[in-house]
């Protein structure tokens, strides 16, 4: 973030001064142009926004279950390195499709990339976070 140097203006007529405007307001000198001593003091103030998104959808049958298809596309904070990636990711469950693409904002490289029958996709994402439980609830 950035902060300009204030513009300072004459508040009763517009007159740009050339004037500190930490200074007290006692030590002010009356406008040149109209004598008033009032001020009008603009600061910009410039900052760099970076908007991060994402967007999934979820299909499903009019009948409820499972959504047969999910879709995710947008900025993955990835957790190991801190990085924001672009990631495009597909489950389709009627086709037993999965899709991931994750790629390098920047750059636009790929940096995963993985389609597989849903059926056999293990390992990362939601597959490796699923804990089993046991069934009668206790430890
Ligand atoms: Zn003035």
């Amino acid at each position: 973030m950035s902060v300009d140097k204030p513009a300072v203006n004459c508040g009763n007529c517009g007159l740009q001064l050339d004037e500190d405007t930490t200074a007290p307001a006692e030590t002010r000198l009356p406008c040149p142009s109209c004598g008033s001593i009032t001020r009008a003091i603009h600061v910009t103030i410039r900052d760099t926004v970076t908007f991060k998104e994402k967007l999934g959808l979820k299909g499903r049958h009019a009948d409820g279950g499972k959504p047969f298809i999910e879709q995710i596309q947008g900025d993955d904070l990835h957790r190991d390195t801190g990085t924001w990636r672009r990631l495009s990711r597909v489950i389709d469950r009627e086709n037993d499709k999965y899709h991931e693409v994750v790629k390098d904002p920047a750059t636009g490289d790929i940096l995963h990339e993985c389609h597989e029958p849903l059926s056999q996709h293990r390992g990362h994402g939601a597959a490796k976070r699923r804990v089993k439980e046991p069934k009668d609830g206790k430890p």
